[in-house]
């Protein structure tokens, strides 16, 4: 094996093209970037910050040059021949490949009323989206957001800064949806209340003006000079669909993240994988640190043979001053445990019917879950069953339940 094409810079694709050096890969490396900037991190683009959008780089221009990792910037890739192993670029530039990882990530999903796609609204993915919306905040009263989502909630945090009227808008009955306990959701709801965002749930758009008026099911209408819809986002596989690839909610692999075809894998956003902790349920995970891993998996994998993938699930986010993690996915879980840690921090337990921990979300001032949730997620790789009793007990300290 010889020559290692990735398509997409994001976390995964330039982890991928990082490790594969680090495990002694001496052949030829093209990193394809459709995107015109150095490989550059997401999470920063949705938190906070006063000192405006910054870009910070996963592995800079000079890097990359000395790991001799050709990186094609600004350039798509465009098609995919299998039978050649080749793969075109928008440049004209054909590259061969022995063998190919698909690293595109995932992109907004589009805001729809009724069947319409609604022009002139902004999403965030992209530095450029980041830039383009900051540059807006600066002139916009009146901010509405739609989607209660992570993104949606954080922007919410970085409009107030502005001191700009910010209405957020959730279709479902509350916050964030399934994947985030109703304990941590009413508690950022009310946080986001209290710094003065009007949070409105349960309420359709029914129809939305050029001029930025809402109209919401009931008559209300919400008039805005900036509105962003951050409803979730979709897997990009259209090159791989071109290609014939298997699509499964995303692009299908299995556990060493191969696809239909053995010489091309698929990792990050926009791969589903079946995942063994959980009844080998295949799910698609889109977080900064499953984007890293599988990028470091795949590459390994394609070196040679290696264990399924098969981390337990993580993520976080900022909101205010409070800090949400959550480790494994909680879907299948048949009751909760809470352990109180102090005011406004706690920890859920999600356990299945035979006691089997199966995720832990917590919430807190700054980091202050962060060593319990390392924890829980230890105990979840495990399997383990832990007593219920000391779950809940704020005074005995997880790390005893490890070597139970
Ligand atoms: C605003 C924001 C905030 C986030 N905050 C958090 C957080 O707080 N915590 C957390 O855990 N996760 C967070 N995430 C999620 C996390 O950033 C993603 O899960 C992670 O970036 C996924 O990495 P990826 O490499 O799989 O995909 P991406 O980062 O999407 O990268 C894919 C790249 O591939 C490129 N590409 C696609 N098709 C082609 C093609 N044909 N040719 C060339 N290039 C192509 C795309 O342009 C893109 O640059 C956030 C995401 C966003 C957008």
């Amino acid at each position: 094996m010889n020559r290692v094409a990735i398509i997409g810079a994001g976390e995964c694709g330039v982890r991928a093209a990082l490790a594969l050096r680090e495990h002694g890969f001496e052949g030829s490396i093209d990193l394809i970037n459709a995107e015109r900037h150095t490989p550059y991190e997401r999470p920063p683009l949705s938190k906070p910050n006063t000192d405006g959008v910054s870009l910070k780089t996963i592995s800079g221009a000079a890097d990359l040059a000395q790991k001799q990792i050709t990186h094609h910037c600004g350039i798509e890739a465009q098609s995919i021949d299998r039978n050649l192993q080749q793969v075109r670029l928008s440049n004209d530039e054909v590259i061969s490949y022995d063998r190919l990882l698909l690293a595109t990530g995932a992109k907004p999903r589009p805001f729809l009323v009724g069947s319409t796609v609604v022009p002139n609204l902004h999403y965030l993915r992209t530095y450029d989206d980041a830039i383009r919306i900051s540059d807006q905040l600066v002139q916009s009263r009146r901010v509405t957001i739609i989607g209660g989502g992570f993104i949606g909630l954080e922007l919410a945090v970085q409009a107030r800064l502005t001191d700009a009227h910010v209405t957020l808008i959730e279709a479902a009955p509350r916050l964030l949806g399934r994947a985030v306990p109703s304990d941590i959701a009413s508690l950022i709801e009310a946080r986001h209340r209290a710094e003065g965002v009007e949070v409105i749930c349960g309420a359709g758009i029914t129809d939305m003006s050029a001029n930025g008026t809402i109209t919401l099911q009931g008559g209300k209408a919400i008039e805005s000079d900036l509105i962003v819809a951050g409803i979730g986002s979709l897997p990009v596989t259209d090159i791989a669909a071109a290609a014939g690839l298997i699509l499964d909610n995303g692009i299908a692999v299995d556990g060493q993240l191969r696809t239909s075809d053995p010489l091309i894998f698929a990792a990050g956003d926009c791969c589903s994988f079946p995942h063994p902790l959980y009844d080998g349920k295949r799910i698609r995970i889109e977080s900064w640190r499953a984007a890293q891993e599988q990028g470091e998996h795949a590459a390994r994998a394609m070196l040679g043979p290696v264990d399924d993938y098969q981390s337990v699930p993580w993520f976080w986010s900022d909101q205010y001053e409070l800090g949400l993690q959550i480790a494994g996915l909680s879907t299948d879980a048949s009751h909760t445990i809470r352990r109180d840690i102090g005011e406004n921090c706690f920890i859920l337990f999600h356990l299945a019917s035979d006691g089997r921990l199966l995720a832990a979300s917590g919430i807190g001032p700054g980091n202050s879950v962060a060593r319990d949730i390392r924890l829980a997620e230890m105990l979840i790789a495990k399997r383990a069953h832990p007593d219920p009793d000391a779950l809940g007990d704020p005074a005995t300290k997880l790390k005893s339940l490890l070597t139970a």
